[in-house]
């Protein structure tokens, strides 16, 4: 071999600092010997031998091996069979293997390279010809496996930013409190599905829903009891519009909204008295209350009809009347502006 090649494979050396792990699969301890003296001068390389072919995988896959040195002719197994289970092992299928043959035999030479060696060498090979090809085929493999890694580390990576920009995405959506949609994506989801409505033909009923004396109730019960009320009402919104379609929002304080895609008034009644019944069913106590002494919501319906040129903005003030007419005429009932 010239001095070019090999000052290259210096410089492939330089790349990484891990040291080259050689096995030497041989039943011959003398050629082990052999082997082990060219080798031990060699700072970067680590030599191992494994004198039973048996154990051959075991060894290389515990001590992290580079490169194989794999004699042909032993005693129970034979060198082209143990090439193949090297390749057909997950953990050794990629590491070099270099076969050393005692003859110099085309047909072996090819039997060799058909059952996954990387190259062959007649024994005892020339010192400075085995150190080099040590070196240029394990550096190779060392450097194929640090890329894998590191690509492997970037997919990781990749993945766990997509899911916490999924994460943050579903957070920027969601109102802290009580997990149900925030303003931000009700207004979004209102523009969608008056445009869908109106595009498709389809009916759609919005409910504006307040607590009714809430501030007496916080004034009585304290803010956590007051947040912990808004939870309960919330709960109840997400479990009555339950349909895939449904948004229940919090509009804000202690005002939510529910938009109700493919719903006429009727239905959109029918939802709006069974949640007005649920918190009055639940009777949570609010003895300030001049109304009624428990909890209770007032509610308001908007529906539109395809064509009749509704917008959001238009069913939202529609439904603020008709809640305000709830809260006028006693608060604790539904209303609507049809
Ligand atoms: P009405 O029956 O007319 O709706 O009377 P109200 O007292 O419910 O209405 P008002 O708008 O005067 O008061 C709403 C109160 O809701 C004000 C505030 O004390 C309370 N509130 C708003 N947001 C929150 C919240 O996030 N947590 C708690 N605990 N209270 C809130
Ligand atoms: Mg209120
Ligand atoms: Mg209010």
């Amino acid at each position: 071999m010239s001095n070019e090649p090999l000052e290259s494979i210096k410089d492939i050396q330089e790349l990484s600092s891990r040291k080259i792990a050689v096995l030497l699969v041989d039943d011959q301890r003398i050629v082990a010997e052999g082997v082990r003296r060219m080798l031990e001068p060699e700072q970067d390389i680590e030599f191992y031998y494994c004198g039973d072919p048996s154990n051959a995988i075991k060894m290389a896959i515990e001590n992290d091996i580079s490169i194989i040195l794999q004699d042909l002719v032993m005693p129970d197994v034979d060198g082209f069979t143990l090439l193949r289970f090297y390749r057909a092992n997950v953990n050794t299928k990629d590491i070099p293997v270099i076969v050393l043959s005692s003859r110099e035999d085309p047909k072996i030479k090819s039997d060799a390279f058909n059952n996954g060696a990387n190259d062959y060498l007649v024994k005892l090979p020339d010192k400075i010809e085995l150190i080099a090809r040590i070196r240029a085929h394990s550096r190779s493999y060392m450097a194929r496996m640090e890329r894998d890694a590191a690509f492997y580390a970037l997919r990781e990576m990749q993945k766990q930013l997509e899911e916490t920009n999924k994460k943050l995405e579903k957070l920027s959506h969601q109102d802290g409190l009580t997990g149900l949609a925030n303003r931000r994506s009700f207004d979004e989801a209102l523009e969608r599905e008056c445009k869908r409505a109106h595009r498709d033909g389809h009916e759609l009923s919005l409910l504006m829903i307040d607590i009714d004396h809430f501030k007496l109730y916080n004034d009585t019960y304290g803010h956590q009891a007051g947040d912990d009320c808004i939870k309960y009402v919330a709960n109840v919104l997400s479990d009555t519009a339950n349909r895939p379609a449904d948004v229940a929002a919090r509009y804000g304080g202690e005002e939510f909204s529910v938009i109700l895609p493919s719903t006429p008034i009727e239905g959109a009644k029918t939802v709006a008295e069974k949640i007005r019944a649920s918190v009055e069913e639940a009777n949570i106590e609010h003895t300030a209350s001049p109304d009624y002494d428990q909890v209770t919501i007032s509610v308001g319906i908007a529906s539109l009809t395809p064509d009749d040129g509704i917008c959001a903005k238009d069913l939202i003030s529609m439904s603020d009347k008709a809640l305000y007419c709830s809260k006028e005429q006693g608060r604790n009932r539904v209303s609507s502006n049809r």
